[in-house]
C-alpha cells in the first residue's frame, strides 16, 4: 500500500510534511519547523503523528520538536553522529540505516554539506525523497558547515535516485532559485518555460514542491555541475546573485 502526503507552509518560507503509511495509519512528521503550524495540520489531515524524521539541526527544522512530543507519543528519529545538538532522540540512525514507516522502508542518505549531519530520508518503493536542505527545486542548500566537495557529493548521491523519484524540500526558495538558474543558462526554451510555470505557481500562492528529480535532472544548476569544482563556483555565483 502507499503512502500519502500532506505538505504544509510554515514561518517564511518553509514546509513541513505528514506522511502516512496507508497500511498501518503510521505517520511521521518531516521536520516540525514551528509547533502550531504542525499542529495545524495534524488537525486538518486527522492523521495522528506516530514518527518524527529530523533532518538536520537547525532551528526552523526542529523548533516545533518538544512541543508536539508533549501531546504525542513519538519516536524521534535524527542522525546519531549529530546527537548532541538535536532534540532528544528515541531512535538515532546511521547512514545506511533502513526505518520503517508501518510497511513502507525509508532509507537513511548521508547528505552532508548545508550541514555536517544532514541526513536525508528516501523510500524507493515509494520513490519518494525527503531531502531537507540539501536538494531545492532548482537550487540547493547554503554550505553553512561542510565542504563543495561534500555537498556535490550529497547531491550526487541523490541524482543518483530513480528519476520518477518526488523531491520533497525544507523550503521554498524556487522562484529565486529559477532566476538564478535562467541566468546560468539565458538559451534554454526550455528552462524558460519551466521558469514561466514556477511563476505562474507562486503568482497563484501554489507551491512548487516536491518536484521529482527528472525535472531536476533537466534543469537544476547544481546537479548539473560537471564536478565539485564547478559546483563550487556555481555555489560561490549563487551567493552573489
Ligand atoms: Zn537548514
Ligand atoms: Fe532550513
Amino acid at each position: 500500500m502507499p503512502i500519502n502526503c500532506h505538505l504544509y507552509p510554515c514561518r517564511s518560507d518553509n514546509y513541513g510534511v505528514l506522511v502516512r503509511d496507508e497500511a498501518t495509519g503510521q505517520v511521521a512528521l518531516i521536520d516540525v519547523p514551528e509547533e502550531m503550524a504542525t499542529r495545524e495540520a495534524i488537525e486538518a489531515t486527522g492523521w495522528t503523528p506516530t514518527h518524527i524524521f529530523i533532518t538536520h539541526h537547525h532551528g526552523d527544522h526542529i523548533d516545533g520538536v518538544g512541543g508536539i512530543r508533549s501531546s504525542y507519543d513519538v519516536e524521534v528519529v535524527g542522525n546519531a553522529a549529530d546527537k548532541a545538538r538535536l532534540p532528544r532522540l528515541t531512535r538515532d540512525v546511521t547512514p545506511g540505516d533502513t526505518v520503517m514507516l508501518g510497511e513502507t522502508p525509508f532509507e537513511i542518505i548521508d547528505t552532508p554539506g548545508h550541514t555536517v549531519g544532514h541526513i536525508a530520508y528516501v523510500s524507493r518503493p515509494e520513490k519518494t525523497a525527503f531531502a531537507g536542505d540539501t536538494l531545492f527545486a532548482l537550487g540547493c542548500g547554503r554550505l553553512f558547515e561542510g565542504t563543495a566537495d561534500q555537498m556535490h557529493a550529497s547531491l550526487q548521491t541523490l541524482a543518483a535516485l530513480d528519476p520518477e523519484t518526488r523531491i520533497y524540500c525544507g523550503h521554498e526558495y524556487t522562484l529565486a532559485n529559477a532566476r538564478f538558474a535562467v541566468a546560468m543558462d539565458p538559451d534554454s526554451s526550455t528552462l524558460a518555460d519551466h521558469a514561466r510555470q514556477i511563476e505562474g505557481r507562486r503568482a497563484a500562492g501554489l507551491p512548487t514542491i516536491p518536484t521529482t528529480l527528472k525535472t531536476e535532472l533537466a534543469f537544476n544548476p547544481f546537479l548539473r555541475a560537471k564536478d565539485a569544482a564547478d559546483f563550487a563556483r556555481l555555489r560561490a555565483a549563487k551567493d552573489n546573485f
